[in-house]
């Protein structure tokens, strides 16, 4: 239960929540941070660079979104994995979360069960991979190393869930890969709303590829394809 490691900074107003996460979190081997308000939470995420962040959305001063924004458009913290908890049952909202370009979500009320497993599988999502260091196809290199990604040779950002996504791809190429399969491998297991979170970040990561944005096709029925014959 312990062989994990890496720290997570967690925002959220309401203390016995953050108290309980925080628990589970540090019990799972983790190193905790907690933040009770948003800009103490973006503070913090800039001078700590956590390995992940869990960001609660409806918070005092300024909110989730907003935080979430900023530090996405932040240099040091745009590929820092966030994870967002809501208080809003609503498939829509959830979404909403989704859409801004988060990498999972929890609703609450969540067990903290729950929290740590997905924690565990953004945290495996993003560490370093042993074996061969780096896979191309067509103009795409990537080094699974420090998870950077080149294009035509030029450096681009990619945040870890769309670095996921590609290297999944380019690692099979020229063949349609089961949406399912991308979703458990990725987020670790496929439901309806995770479902459209994959076409999120795809149509994300697309939007990263430029010129070769068409590379990555869309297998209707079954999922995406790298094209690179
Ligand atoms: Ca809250």
């Amino acid at each position: 239960m312990s062989d994990n490691s890496g720290k997570i900074l967690v925002v959220e107003d309401e203390r016995d929540v953050a108290e309980l996460v925080g628990f589970n979190l540090e019990r799972a081997g983790y190193e905790v941070i907690l933040a009770h308000d948003g800009l103490r939470g973006q503070e913090l995420a800039l001078k700590e660079r956590p390995d992940l962040i869990v960001l609660d959305l409806m918070l005092p001063g300024k909110d989730g979104y907003s935080v979430f924004k900023d530090l996405r458009r932040d240099n040091r913290t745009s590929h820092t994995p966030v994870l967002m908890l809501t208080a809003r049952a609503q498939t829509e909202d959830r979404i909403k979360g989704l859409e801004v370009g988060a990498d999972d979500y929890l609703t609450k009320p969540f067990s903290p069960k729950e929290l740590v497993l997905r924690v565990n599988a953004i945290m495996r999502r993003t560490e370093s991979t042993p074996g061969s260091v780096e896979v191309s196809a067509g103009p795409f290199r990537l080094d699974k190393n420090n998870m950077s990604f080149y294009l035509n040779e030029e450096r681009v950002d990619l945040t870890s869930t769309e670095f996921k996504l590609l290297l999944f791809l380019v690692e099979r190429p020229d063949s349609a890969q089961d949406r399912n399969q991308l979703l458990r491998t990725v987020w670790g297991y496929s439901d309806e709303v995770h479902s459209r979170t994959l076409d999120t970040h795809m149509k994300r990561l697309r939007s990263k590829l430029g010129p070769y944005a068409n590379l990555v096709e869309t297998v209707r029925g079954i999922g995406y394809r790298l094209n690179v014959s």
